[in-house]
């Protein structure tokens, strides 16, 4: 399970847990994207809409509903959505007076274990008590960062928070790794930004950087995955090495 956080909005979190989804699920693995973002956009980025979903995840992190009513098929092969909507930030509210906020998540997943072999959850722009049940839940974080000033700014308190999860609530959480994310070649500021993570996080940043490609913000308003909105396009391209990458960090860990 992978938690996809950076409490900065913005920097291509649910981009990259889509796509990244979208390869992955491509490659024949089956995935489940967990939209922890009271916005919801993860079922609009897949066409889905949202008069059309029974349940989400604001009902399984009550306990209202099994997990298995709220998960929904996204219409690719292998790729399915336990989807979120604006409601989700009233859950959260709730949630803080309830026992074990900080596990439903985990707990909810539990019997999907089988089912799935990667699980996305794409976390809210914070680091509350969805970011946390994300965090909880996940064996590991992806951060997406902007190759942009201030690009660093924040992660400190980031990583505070991993580290407190680790230590109180998920001994097996570690940062799986950085993308950087909508980079420009042509400014030496993105370069630089770069070179700066690549200090801060020796190793852990991945080697396939995605670049600021238009396509790839066009895509979601045609409710269609880059690989299915321009298959060429140097964001598509970017994301299925991406997803290669991951599944060879993943088989050298065995
Ligand atoms: P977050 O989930 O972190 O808030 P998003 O993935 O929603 O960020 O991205 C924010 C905006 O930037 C969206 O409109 C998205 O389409 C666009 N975007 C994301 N990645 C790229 C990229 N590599 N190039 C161009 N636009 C991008
Ligand atoms: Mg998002």
């Amino acid at each position: 399970m992978v938690a996809i956080a950076n409490q900065k909005g913005g920097v291509g979190k649910t981009t990259t847990a889509i796509n990244l989804g979208g390869y992955l699920a491509q490659s024949g693995r089956r995935v489940l994207l967990v939209d922890m973002d009271p916005q919801g956009n993860v079922a609009t980025c897949l066409g889905i809409r949202k008069h059309d979903l029974a349940y989400t995840v604001g009902e399984v992190l009550l306990g209202e509903v099994e997990i298995q009513q709220a998960i929904i098929a996204s219409g690719r092969p292998g790729l399915d959505l336990l989807p979120a909507t604006p409601d989700l930030a009233g859950t959260a509210v709730a949630l803080a007076g309830v026992l074990a906020r900080e596990t439903r998540l985990r707990h909810a997943l539990q019997p999907m274990a089988g089912w799935y072999d990667l699980v996305l959850i794409d976390c809210p722009p914070s680091l509350g008590l969805l970011t946390i049940n994300g965090l909880v839940a996940a064996h590991q974080v992806l951060i997406p960062l902007q190759c942009e000033f201030l690009a660093l700014e924040g992660l400190a308190q980031l990583r505070e928070t991993i580290e407190l999860v680790r230590t109180h609530l998920n001994q097996r959480l570690h940062i799986g790794g950085v993308v950087m994310t909508m980079y420009d070649g042509r400014a030496n500021l993105a370069r630089q930004v770069v070179e700066e993570v690549r200090r801060y996080f020796p190793q852990r940043i991945f080697n396939t950087i995605i670049p600021r490609n238009v396509r790839l913000s066009e895509a979601p308003s045609h409710g269609a995955l880059i690989y299915e909105y321009d298959p060429t396009s140097r964001g598509a391209k970017a994301y299925a090495a991406l997803a290669e990458e991951l599944l060879q960090r993943e088989e050298a860990k065995r």
